[in-house]
Protein backbone atom coordinates (compact mmCIF):
# COMPACT_ATOMS: atom_id res chain seq x y z
CA UNK A 1 0.00 0.00 0.00
CA UNK A 2 1.74 3.17 -1.25
CA UNK A 3 -0.93 5.96 -0.25
CA UNK A 4 -1.41 5.72 3.53
CA UNK A 5 -4.37 6.19 3.66
CA UNK A 6 -5.79 3.78 6.56
CA UNK A 7 -8.83 3.26 8.79
CA UNK A 8 -7.66 1.65 11.93
CA UNK A 9 -10.52 0.05 13.75
CA UNK A 10 -9.88 -0.89 17.40
CA UNK A 11 -12.01 -4.17 17.69
CA UNK A 12 -11.67 -3.96 21.85
CA UNK A 13 -13.25 -0.17 21.93
CA UNK A 14 -16.40 -2.22 20.21
CA UNK A 15 -16.54 -4.74 22.70
CA UNK A 16 -16.28 -2.26 25.86
CA UNK A 17 -18.68 0.08 23.85
CA UNK A 18 -21.08 -3.28 23.65
CA UNK A 19 -20.41 -3.77 27.19
CA UNK A 20 -21.41 -0.19 28.56
CA UNK A 21 -24.41 -0.75 26.59
CA UNK A 22 -25.03 -3.91 28.17
CA UNK A 23 -24.11 -1.93 31.46
CA UNK A 24 -27.02 0.42 31.04
CA UNK A 25 -29.49 -1.83 30.45
CA UNK A 26 -28.19 -4.70 32.22
CA UNK A 27 -32.23 -7.12 32.15
CA UNK A 28 -32.17 -6.03 28.70
CA UNK A 29 -31.15 -8.69 25.92
CA UNK A 30 -28.29 -7.01 22.75
CA UNK A 31 -29.64 -7.15 19.46
CA UNK A 32 -26.27 -5.52 18.22
CA UNK A 33 -26.96 -3.35 14.93
CA UNK A 34 -24.33 -4.23 11.80
CA UNK A 35 -26.03 -2.91 9.32
CA UNK A 36 -24.71 -1.20 6.18
CA UNK A 37 -21.39 -2.96 6.90
CA UNK A 38 -21.36 -2.18 10.72
CA UNK A 39 -21.89 1.38 9.97
CA UNK A 40 -18.53 1.02 7.92
CA UNK A 41 -16.57 -0.76 10.35
CA UNK A 42 -16.70 -4.26 8.71
CA UNK A 43 -19.77 -6.10 10.03
CA UNK A 44 -17.70 -9.83 9.90
CA UNK A 45 -15.44 -8.43 11.76
CA UNK A 46 -17.41 -6.18 14.39
CA UNK A 47 -20.10 -9.55 14.37
CA UNK A 48 -17.10 -11.93 15.15
CA UNK A 49 -16.10 -9.44 17.92
CA UNK A 50 -19.18 -9.35 19.70
CA UNK A 51 -19.49 -13.28 19.60
CA UNK A 52 -20.74 -15.17 22.75
CA UNK A 53 -21.96 -11.69 23.83
CA UNK A 54 -24.41 -10.48 21.48
CA UNK A 55 -28.27 -11.88 21.75
CA UNK A 56 -28.80 -11.32 17.79
CA UNK A 57 -27.31 -8.75 15.20
CA UNK A 58 -29.56 -6.56 13.45
CA UNK A 59 -28.88 -5.48 9.56
CA UNK A 60 -31.16 -4.26 6.66
CA UNK A 61 -31.76 -6.62 4.45
CA UNK A 62 -31.06 -10.69 3.85
CA UNK A 63 -27.82 -10.08 1.96
CA UNK A 64 -26.24 -8.74 5.09
CA UNK A 65 -27.67 -11.72 6.93
CA UNK A 66 -26.44 -13.72 4.45
CA UNK A 67 -22.84 -12.34 4.09
CA UNK A 68 -22.67 -12.71 7.93
CA UNK A 69 -24.42 -16.70 7.87
CA UNK A 70 -21.37 -17.39 5.20
CA UNK A 71 -18.49 -15.66 7.74
CA UNK A 72 -19.62 -18.17 10.17
CA UNK A 73 -21.89 -16.89 12.19
CA UNK A 74 -24.22 -19.78 12.38
CA UNK A 75 -26.21 -19.74 15.64
CA UNK A 76 -26.54 -16.19 17.22
CA UNK A 77 -29.64 -14.97 15.34
CA UNK A 78 -29.90 -12.24 13.16
CA UNK A 79 -33.19 -9.92 12.75
CA UNK A 80 -34.10 -8.73 9.43
CA UNK A 81 -35.03 -5.14 10.63
CA UNK A 82 -36.99 -3.89 7.53
CA UNK A 83 -38.21 -7.66 7.03
CA UNK A 84 -38.17 -9.03 3.52
CA UNK A 85 -38.57 -7.15 0.36
CA UNK A 86 -40.18 -9.99 -1.94
CA UNK A 87 -41.74 -13.00 -1.15
CA UNK A 88 -38.92 -15.35 -2.74
CA UNK A 89 -36.64 -14.07 0.25
CA UNK A 90 -39.07 -16.28 2.25
CA UNK A 91 -37.36 -19.07 1.70
CA UNK A 92 -33.86 -17.57 2.71
CA UNK A 93 -35.00 -16.51 6.21
CA UNK A 94 -36.27 -20.38 6.92
CA UNK A 95 -32.50 -21.30 5.57
CA UNK A 96 -30.97 -18.59 7.38
CA UNK A 97 -32.75 -19.28 10.52
CA UNK A 98 -33.14 -15.09 10.86
CA UNK A 99 -35.56 -13.33 12.79
CA UNK A 100 -38.16 -11.03 11.05
CA UNK A 101 -39.33 -7.74 11.14
CA UNK A 102 -43.23 -7.42 9.20
CA UNK A 103 -44.12 -3.78 8.88
CA UNK A 104 -46.97 -4.38 5.86
CA UNK A 105 -49.49 -6.28 5.65
CA UNK A 106 -48.39 -8.23 2.32
CA UNK A 107 -45.00 -9.45 4.60
CA UNK A 108 -47.23 -10.68 6.71
CA UNK A 109 -49.15 -12.72 4.14
CA UNK A 110 -45.54 -14.24 3.07
CA UNK A 111 -45.39 -15.73 6.47
CA UNK A 112 -48.96 -16.33 6.50
CA UNK A 113 -48.99 -18.19 3.15
CA UNK A 114 -45.50 -20.20 3.84
CA UNK A 115 -45.98 -24.02 3.21
CA UNK A 116 -42.57 -25.46 4.51
CA UNK A 117 -42.62 -26.33 8.56
CA UNK A 118 -40.66 -23.41 9.63
CA UNK A 119 -41.59 -21.72 12.64
CA UNK A 120 -41.06 -17.61 12.53
CA UNK A 121 -39.30 -15.49 15.38
CA UNK A 122 -41.32 -12.31 14.63
CA UNK A 123 -41.31 -8.84 15.37
CA UNK A 124 -44.28 -6.79 14.85
CA UNK A 125 -43.09 -2.94 14.02
CA UNK A 126 -45.44 -0.38 14.98
CA UNK A 127 -45.43 3.00 13.92
CA UNK A 128 -45.64 4.98 17.46
CA UNK A 129 -45.07 8.11 16.35
CA UNK A 130 -41.99 8.31 13.95
CA UNK A 131 -44.32 8.00 11.06
CA UNK A 132 -41.99 5.70 9.12
CA UNK A 133 -42.10 2.09 8.75
CA UNK A 134 -45.16 0.27 11.27
CA UNK A 135 -48.80 -0.93 11.35
CA UNK A 136 -50.78 1.97 12.95
CA UNK A 137 -53.18 0.79 15.38
CA UNK A 138 -56.62 -0.68 13.70
CA UNK A 139 -54.28 -2.30 10.99
CA UNK A 140 -51.63 -3.54 14.20
CA UNK A 141 -54.46 -5.37 15.94
CA UNK A 142 -55.57 -7.34 13.06
CA UNK A 143 -52.41 -8.14 11.99
CA UNK A 144 -51.05 -9.16 15.26
CA UNK A 145 -54.34 -11.64 15.92
CA UNK A 146 -53.47 -13.03 12.38
CA UNK A 147 -50.27 -13.86 12.94
CA UNK A 148 -51.00 -15.31 16.83
CA UNK A 149 -53.01 -17.82 15.38
CA UNK A 150 -50.41 -18.66 12.60
CA UNK A 151 -49.54 -22.20 13.17
CA UNK A 152 -46.63 -20.77 11.04
CA UNK A 153 -45.60 -18.72 13.99
CA UNK A 154 -43.07 -19.27 17.27
CA UNK A 155 -42.91 -16.31 18.90
CA UNK A 156 -43.93 -12.28 18.43
CA UNK A 157 -41.82 -9.38 19.56
CA UNK A 158 -43.58 -5.71 19.66
CA UNK A 159 -41.00 -3.46 17.81
CA UNK A 160 -41.12 0.43 17.66
CA UNK A 161 -38.55 2.74 16.38
CA UNK A 162 -37.97 6.56 17.89
CA UNK A 163 -37.80 9.32 15.74
CA UNK A 164 -36.12 11.85 18.36
CA UNK A 165 -34.56 9.94 21.26
CA UNK A 166 -31.15 12.26 21.03
CA UNK A 167 -33.03 15.29 21.18
CA UNK A 168 -33.54 15.68 25.04
CA UNK A 169 -35.48 18.82 24.87
CA UNK A 170 -38.40 17.03 23.17
CA UNK A 171 -41.25 15.04 24.56
CA UNK A 172 -41.68 12.78 21.57
CA UNK A 173 -40.23 9.79 22.63
CA UNK A 174 -42.36 9.97 25.84
CA UNK A 175 -45.46 10.40 23.52
CA UNK A 176 -43.91 7.23 21.58
CA UNK A 177 -43.68 5.59 24.37
CA UNK A 178 -46.76 5.93 25.78
CA UNK A 179 -48.74 5.53 22.55
CA UNK A 180 -46.85 1.94 22.62
CA UNK A 181 -47.78 1.31 25.79
CA UNK A 182 -51.61 1.86 25.03
CA UNK A 183 -51.36 -0.49 22.08
CA UNK A 184 -49.77 -3.42 24.19
CA UNK A 185 -53.08 -3.57 26.54
CA UNK A 186 -53.23 -7.14 28.15
CA UNK A 187 -50.09 -8.68 25.80
CA UNK A 188 -47.77 -10.02 27.47
CA UNK A 189 -45.38 -9.87 24.42
CA UNK A 190 -41.55 -9.47 24.33
CA UNK A 191 -40.59 -5.51 23.20
CA UNK A 192 -37.72 -4.04 21.71
CA UNK A 193 -37.48 0.19 21.51
CA UNK A 194 -34.84 1.16 21.94
CA UNK A 195 -31.65 2.64 19.98
CA UNK A 196 -28.56 4.06 21.41
CA UNK A 197 -29.98 7.29 21.95
CA UNK A 198 -32.51 5.74 23.96
CA UNK A 199 -30.65 3.68 25.66
CA UNK A 200 -28.56 5.94 27.46
CA UNK A 201 -31.46 9.05 27.84
CA UNK A 202 -34.79 6.94 28.38
CA UNK A 203 -34.20 3.85 30.66
CA UNK A 204 -38.65 3.64 30.96
CA UNK A 205 -37.72 2.01 27.03
CA UNK A 206 -35.10 -0.89 27.78
CA UNK A 207 -37.70 -3.27 27.64
CA UNK A 208 -36.92 -7.40 26.92
CA UNK A 209 -34.37 -6.23 23.54
CA UNK A 210 -32.09 -3.00 23.04
CA UNK A 211 -30.92 -2.15 20.01
CA UNK A 212 -27.63 -0.29 19.74
CA UNK A 213 -25.74 0.82 16.77
CA UNK A 214 -23.70 4.29 16.44
CA UNK A 215 -22.99 3.75 20.28
CA UNK A 216 -20.83 0.46 19.45
CA UNK A 217 -18.83 2.45 17.00
CA UNK A 218 -18.10 4.97 20.01
CA UNK A 219 -19.69 8.09 18.43
CA UNK A 220 -22.07 10.05 20.65
CA UNK A 221 -25.93 9.30 19.41
CA UNK A 222 -26.59 13.02 20.53
CA UNK A 223 -25.92 15.14 17.67
CA UNK A 224 -23.12 18.00 17.91
CA UNK A 225 -22.29 17.24 21.39
CA UNK A 226 -18.47 15.81 22.34
CA UNK A 227 -18.04 12.26 22.62
CA UNK A 228 -19.48 10.70 25.60
CA UNK A 229 -15.93 9.61 28.09
CA UNK A 230 -17.77 6.65 28.64
CA UNK A 231 -17.81 5.92 24.72
CA UNK A 232 -14.41 4.84 22.91
CA UNK A 233 -13.47 6.28 19.83
CA UNK A 234 -13.49 3.42 17.66
CA UNK A 235 -11.86 3.76 14.09
CA UNK A 236 -9.30 6.36 13.72
CA UNK A 237 -9.01 7.27 9.92
CA UNK A 238 -5.59 8.42 9.12
CA UNK A 239 -3.14 9.56 6.26
CA UNK A 240 -0.38 11.52 5.52
CA UNK A 241 1.25 14.68 4.45
CA UNK A 242 2.26 14.62 0.90
CA UNK A 243 3.64 17.94 0.13
CA UNK A 244 4.32 21.40 2.36
CA UNK A 245 4.69 24.99 0.95
CA UNK A 246 4.91 28.21 2.50
CA UNK A 247 2.07 30.95 1.16
CA UNK A 248 2.41 34.93 1.14
CA UNK A 249 -0.38 36.14 2.95
CA UNK A 250 -3.26 36.93 0.67
CA UNK A 251 -2.54 33.87 -1.47
CA UNK A 252 -5.54 31.17 -1.65
CA UNK A 253 -6.05 27.94 -1.32
CA UNK A 254 -7.15 25.58 -3.43
CA UNK A 255 -11.08 24.77 -5.30
CA UNK A 256 -12.64 28.19 -5.31
CA UNK A 257 -10.16 30.13 -3.59
CA UNK A 258 -12.07 29.72 -0.44
CA UNK A 259 -9.59 29.92 1.95
CA UNK A 260 -7.07 33.15 1.65
CA UNK A 261 -4.27 33.12 3.95
CA UNK A 262 -4.74 36.37 6.30
CA UNK A 263 -0.61 36.16 6.68
CA UNK A 264 2.36 34.31 5.19
CA UNK A 265 1.53 30.75 5.80
CA UNK A 266 2.49 26.92 5.73
CA UNK A 267 0.15 24.62 4.03
CA UNK A 268 0.12 21.14 4.62
CA UNK A 269 -1.30 18.67 1.49
CA UNK A 270 -2.93 15.24 3.05
CA UNK A 271 -3.88 12.49 0.74
CA UNK A 272 -7.40 12.18 1.73
CA UNK A 273 -10.46 13.67 0.20
CA UNK A 274 -14.39 12.92 -0.46
CA UNK A 275 -13.05 10.13 -2.66
CA UNK A 276 -12.15 8.40 0.24
CA UNK A 277 -15.04 9.45 2.27
CA UNK A 278 -14.31 12.63 4.05
CA UNK A 279 -17.24 15.04 3.62
CA UNK A 280 -16.61 17.78 1.05
CA UNK A 281 -18.80 19.46 3.27
CA UNK A 282 -16.30 20.19 5.87
CA UNK A 283 -15.76 23.94 6.87
CA UNK A 284 -12.43 25.54 7.10
CA UNK A 285 -11.06 25.36 10.61
CA UNK A 286 -12.18 21.52 10.96
CA UNK A 287 -9.71 20.40 13.38
CA UNK A 288 -7.10 17.39 12.20
CA UNK A 289 -4.22 16.08 14.41
CA UNK A 290 -0.54 16.07 13.29
CA UNK A 291 2.44 15.64 15.67
CA UNK A 292 0.84 16.05 18.83
CA UNK A 293 -0.85 18.98 17.86
CA UNK A 294 -4.30 20.20 16.57
CA UNK A 295 -3.74 21.88 12.86
CA UNK A 296 -7.21 23.11 11.00
CA UNK A 297 -8.80 22.42 7.42
CA UNK A 298 -7.82 25.45 5.00
CA UNK A 299 -9.95 25.53 2.27
CA UNK A 300 -12.10 22.92 -0.10
CA UNK A 301 -11.68 19.16 -0.15
CA UNK A 302 -10.42 17.84 -3.24
CA UNK A 303 -11.46 14.25 -4.27
CA UNK A 304 -8.15 12.99 -3.06
CA UNK A 305 -6.76 15.90 -1.28
CA UNK A 306 -7.58 17.99 1.52
CA UNK A 307 -5.21 21.41 2.66
CA UNK A 308 -4.64 22.08 6.12
CA UNK A 309 -2.53 24.78 7.76
CA UNK A 310 0.12 23.72 9.38
CA UNK A 311 1.20 26.88 11.17
CA UNK A 312 1.56 26.19 14.89
CA UNK A 313 2.81 22.29 13.94
CA UNK A 314 6.11 20.99 15.27
CA UNK A 315 8.08 20.58 12.31
CA UNK A 316 5.81 18.93 10.04
CA UNK A 317 7.55 16.80 7.04
CA UNK A 318 6.25 15.11 3.87
CA UNK A 319 5.22 11.62 5.29
CA UNK A 320 3.80 12.81 8.51
CA UNK A 321 0.62 10.95 9.53
CA UNK A 322 -2.25 13.06 10.22
CA UNK A 323 -5.29 11.49 12.10
CA UNK A 324 -8.79 12.85 10.36
CA UNK A 325 -10.76 11.53 13.39
CA UNK A 326 -10.71 9.07 16.13
CA UNK A 327 -8.39 8.87 19.33
CA UNK A 328 -7.83 12.69 18.71
CA UNK A 329 -10.40 14.16 17.35
CA UNK A 330 -14.04 13.08 17.84
CA UNK A 331 -15.81 12.05 14.88
CA UNK A 332 -18.33 14.13 16.66
CA UNK A 333 -16.52 17.23 15.92
CA UNK A 334 -15.84 16.45 12.42
CA UNK A 335 -19.18 15.90 11.23
CA UNK A 336 -20.74 19.22 13.32
CA UNK A 337 -18.28 20.92 10.93
CA UNK A 338 -19.75 18.83 8.08
CA UNK A 339 -23.27 19.37 8.85
CA UNK A 340 -23.53 16.17 8.99
CA UNK A 341 -23.89 13.15 11.92
CA UNK A 342 -21.52 10.24 11.97
CA UNK A 343 -23.55 7.79 11.15
CA UNK A 344 -23.00 9.08 7.57
CA UNK A 345 -19.52 9.67 7.65
CA UNK A 346 -19.05 6.10 8.57
CA UNK A 347 -20.93 4.34 6.18
CA UNK A 348 -19.41 6.93 3.21
CA UNK A 349 -15.89 5.63 4.11
CA UNK A 350 -14.96 4.07 0.47
CA UNK A 351 -13.31 1.32 -0.49
CA UNK A 352 -10.28 2.88 -1.33
CA UNK A 353 -9.36 3.26 2.43
CA UNK A 354 -7.25 0.27 3.54
CA UNK A 355 -9.11 -1.11 6.40
CA UNK A 356 -6.22 -2.68 9.64
CA UNK A 357 -8.19 -3.98 12.86
CA UNK A 358 -6.21 -4.26 16.36
CA UNK A 359 -7.54 -5.68 19.15
C1 LIG B 1 -30.23 1.57 12.78
C2 LIG B 1 -31.25 1.12 13.76
C3 LIG B 1 -30.96 1.10 15.13
C4 LIG B 1 -29.67 1.63 15.72
O1 LIG B 1 -29.76 3.02 15.88
P1 LIG B 1 -28.54 3.85 16.54
O2 LIG B 1 -29.06 5.24 16.59
O3 LIG B 1 -27.40 3.71 15.61
O4 LIG B 1 -28.29 3.25 17.87
C5 LIG B 1 -31.92 0.57 15.98
N1 LIG B 1 -33.10 0.12 15.51
C6 LIG B 1 -33.41 0.15 14.19
C7 LIG B 1 -34.73 -0.38 13.75
C8 LIG B 1 -32.52 0.65 13.28
O5 LIG B 1 -32.83 0.67 11.98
Amino acid sequence: MARKCIASINLSAIKKNYLYAKSLAPQSQVIAVVKANAYGHGAIKVAHQLEGDADCYGVACSEEAQELRNSGILSTPILLMEGIFEESEIELVSQLNLWLVVCNSLQVQWVLNNKSNFKFNIFIKIDSGMGRLGFQEDEFIKVSQLLENSKNVESITLMSHFSSADNLESNSTDKQLSKFNSLLGYNKKQTSLANSAAIIAHGDSHRDFIRPGIMLYGSSPFPFSENFKDLLPVMTLSSTVISIKRFKKGQTIGYGDRFSCKKDTTIGVVAIGYGDGYPRSARDGTPVFINGSVAKLAGKVSMDMITIDLDGVLNPQIGDRVELFGDNIPIDVVAENSNTISYEIFTKITNRVYKTYIS
